[in-house]
């Protein structure tokens, strides 16, 4: 039987150092120990145990030169999480708050997220603590080739394969592919989120928004609720909140807000026309990592070093980084009248935001499961590759939507409690964790 307390004191003396990770197990546990410790055959085969080690970690020294001649050196990983159910697969962040703990953080949530996309994933996640922020195009060039010159050696198409995450969006993963390709010489599905000309999928870019709306949707009927006309609030301004502003919008609702690390935005006419949504990718395009130009470019009031969790709304959507709604916003935001809340980003909520959403009963989309629709199309793009064919936009987009309706779903059976309340973060965790743990039964160790 496991107890709690001492099984994330031995996690802690295994890895120290690490709160993100230590916070992602400790987030699991509480869903899934029950599970666990009613199942004779998971306690037998140490599920635990295995599944919070990592199968193997790559670090390796990325060595680039700067526009001014300058050499640079940062830190690479790939961390391998778990290939139980599939492939490695997971993204790539380049940030400077990047560490070993970081990403064994989002390498753990992706185990069950991929598995909840009832496609064939495993969970892995790599990246840098390189800072984009004011790079030029050729520095960013430069740094990409010289980070997949080692990365190459442990990844492939059946082996891991790696996508976008913050920091690294489709001119990244151009020049990633373009350097894999001219030192293996081979034309395979080994990055997803790759351009449409050569051998990505449509909608892939669209796919993380699109899905946490389709799935706020699900979320939203399944509480005999309409979506149309809800008032939301989004973070962030990359390409997850430009997804996500575009889908809201086509679904009838309006998002009032978005935010970058300089403050946020409140534009009362919505965040819905073509106009906003093309610049909004300008704005991250210019790698300034800054929101403020939009206010003055469309009339809308800007807040300095403020998040918008302070705007009464009836859905609020994180989507930019983890742990940006604490529980000061969570009050807020409950105070206010918030009916949903929706995370986006990978684990964008402390651990005691989360608890008091659910303590007050609002329905709290973790972001495993809301997230899920980009790693979803990044396994329909792997589809595609494998049988070298590619679908329509419509044909992904189609998919997409059942995918993000089975993890709702999936939610709702394993999440149900006795009084009614969906308690999605249990029903996401015990969901996802039942089907790799199975399939580690099944493997043996
Ligand atoms: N980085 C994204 C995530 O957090 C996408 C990963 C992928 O497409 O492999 O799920």
């Amino acid at each position: 039987m496991y107890n709690k307390k001492d099984f994330m004191a031995e996690l802690e003396r295994k890895n120290p150092s690490e709160p993100e990770f230590i916070q992602a197990v400790s987030e699991v546990l509480d869903s899934v120990i029950d599970v666990v410790n009613n199942d004779p055959e998971y306690l037998d085969a140490k599920i635990l145990e295995r599944i919070t080690e990592p199968d193997r970690i790559f670090m390796f020294k990325v060595e680039w030169e700067d526009d001014n001649g300058e050499l640079q050196v940062n830190k690479g990983y790939r961390v391998q999480f778990n290939n139980s159910i599939g492939p490695y697969k997971g993204g790539l962040r380049f940030h400077p708050s990047v560490t070993l703990g970081t990403l064994k953080f989002l390498g753990f949530e992706q185990i069950f997220k991929n598995s909840l996309t009832t496609l064939p994933m495993g969970g892995g996640k790599g990246g840098s603590d390189f800072n984009p922020k004011g790079k030029s195009d050729s520095e960013i060039l430069r740094f990409c080739r010289s980070f997949m010159t080692e990365l190459q050696k442990y990844i492939g198409p059946d082996t891991d394969v790696p996508a976008g995450d913050i920091g690294v969006g489709s001119r990244e993963i151009g020049y990633l592919y373009g350097q894999y390709k001219r030192l293996r010489v081979e034309n395979t599905g080994v990055l997803t989120g790759k351009g449409r000309n050569w051998g990505g999928s449509l909608i892939r870019p669209e796919a993380t928004g699109y899905g946490t709306m389709y799935f706020a949707d699900r979320v939203v009927k399944e509480h005999n609720d309409t979506f149309e006309g809800k008032r939301i609030s989004i973070s962030g301004f990359g390409n997850v909140a430009w997804g996500a502003c575009i889908k809201a919008s086509q679904l009838g609702a309006k998002v009032v807000t978005i935010s970058g690390p300089d403050g946020y935005i409140l534009d009362e006419e919505g965040v819905s026309t073509q106009e906003k949504w093309d610049y909004m990718l300008e704005l991250r395009a210019s790698n300034n990592d800054v929101v403020k130009p939009y206010a003055e470019e469309f009339g809308a009031k800007f807040f300095p070093g403020e998040k918008p969790w302070g705007e009464k709304v009836d859905m609020a959507f994180p989507c930019a980084f983890q742990n940006e709604l604490g529980l000061e916003d969570a009050k807020k935001l409950v105070a206010s009248g918030v009916k949903y809340v929706i995370e986006t980003s990978n684990m964008g909520c402390s651990t005691d935001a989360v608890n008091y959403f659910i303590e007050n009963k609002i329905p709290f989309g973790p972001g495993k499961a809301a997230n899920a629709g980009g790693v979803a199309v990044s396994g329909l793009e792997m589809s595609q590759n494998a049988m070298k064919l590619s679908w329509s936009s419509e044909e992904v987009d189609e998919k997409l939507k059942g995918i993000m309706s089975d993890i709702h779903e999936a939610c709702v059976s394993e999440g149900t409690e006795p009084d009614g309340y969906i308690n999605y973060v249990k029903g996401a965790n015990i969901a996802g964790f039942k089907k790799v743990a199975d399939a580690m039964l099944d493997l043996g160790y």
